[in-house]
């Protein structure tokens, strides 16, 4: 049993249940599905930061962090199929899963299956980075161009970097803008994107403090993926806590730039809930409190494996239980 959260135009939510394998609506402009809703900390729940776009026959990555092969893997989605990733930042959790994704979508089974040149579009730095992810497994790849007869195209990089905001890839239809966004003085470049198809649009904000640019990039968007960061008020002052919640935006900021967007559904990931050994990390009842002091309009605080259609309606559908 798959439960289906449907959200009309109007911003009011209902809950209905439809059984496996019910016939599903039109095919979505957008479909958004959260392969890492996480923040660095290591948990089953939670894989690292990933968001998988569908739009125009493309698969699209935005960000890899841990585990993203399993989570492409739970939806029967090999992860040589993707059509391109794009990077919001050089921030480990956002990126350690990239060797992963390029190496095993090159095997030649059939969760790998690329034969095309693994394309990365980032920002500045990107190009770096792959080259120095070519390098360190460098091994692997002559073993196996030599030995498993895998063709060299299979396992190339095709990487494209931008040093400014604007259209940074254009196919069937599909148009992704990057837009720079604020997650600290030396946090630089860090951006997010908004990806446009028929119509419709859907913004990731990547890792941000509350940022004028990203609620002007927002405007006008259907969903509003956004992350997140909170502490309890006794840990939030503490100097290493805040810090790290300096480099984020917080809830009651979320849904202040909710509250001036006005996406027809507002959804948390990258949540990053702060605790020590003695203080517990809040919960998700007050995450939602908290974002509600600012913003009432649709919300959901993302899973992983939820997936979000967007298209005359919003609907929310996640992993069943
Ligand atoms: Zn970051
Ligand atoms: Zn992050």
């Amino acid at each position: 049993m798959t439960k289906l959260t449907t959200l009309a135009a109007a911003g009011l939510m209902a809950v209905i249940s439809v059984g496996a394998g019910h016939a599903q609506e039109a095919e979505p402009a957008i479909r958004v599905t959260l392969l890492g809703t996480a923040s660095p900390a290591p948990r089953p729940d939670r894989s690292g930061s990933s968001t998988l776009v569908e739009a125009g026959g493309l698969r699209l990555v935005f960000d890899a962090g841990r585990g993203v092969p399993v989570r492409l893997s739970q939806k029967n989605i090999p992860v040589g199929a993707i059509d391109a990733l794009f990077v919001t930042h050089f921030h480990s959790d956002h990126v350690s899963g990239i060797p992963d994704l390029w190496m095993t979508g090159y095997i030649p089974a059939p969760y790998g299956r690329r034969e095309t040149p693994f394309r990365v579009i980032g920002p500045r730095g990107t190009g770096e980075m792959m080259q120095h992810i070519d390098a360190a497994f460098s091994i692997d790849k002559t073993t196996r161009i030599e030995d498993e007869k895998i063709t060299p195209e299979s396992v190339a990089m095709d990487v494209s970097e931008f040093t400014e905001e604007g259209v940074v890839f254009d196919q069937n239809g599909v148009t992704v803008t990057a837009f720079t966004v604020n997650h600290g003085e030396l946090i630089e470049p860090s951006v997010g994107y908004r990806i446009a198809h028929d119509g419709h649009a859907v913004v990731i904000s990547g890792d941000t403090k509350f940022d004028e640019n990203l609620i002007e990039s927002s405007k006008g968007a259907d969903v509003l993926s956004h992350e997140v960061a909170m502490a309890r008020p006794e840990l939030a002052t503490q100097p290493v806590q805040s810090r790290i919640l300096g480099h984020h935006t917080l809830p009651a900021e979320a849904g202040e730039g909710f509250a001036r967007v006005a996406p027809r559904l507002a959804v948390y990931t990258h949540i990053v809930m702060l605790s020590t050994q003695d203080i517990p990390e809040p919960s998700i009842d007050d995450l939602v409190a908290e974002t509600r002091t600012t913003y009432d309009g649709p919300l959901e605080v993302g899973e992983d494996l939820m997936t979000i259609s967007v298209g005359e309606k919003v609907t929310v559908e996640r992993l069943a239980k």
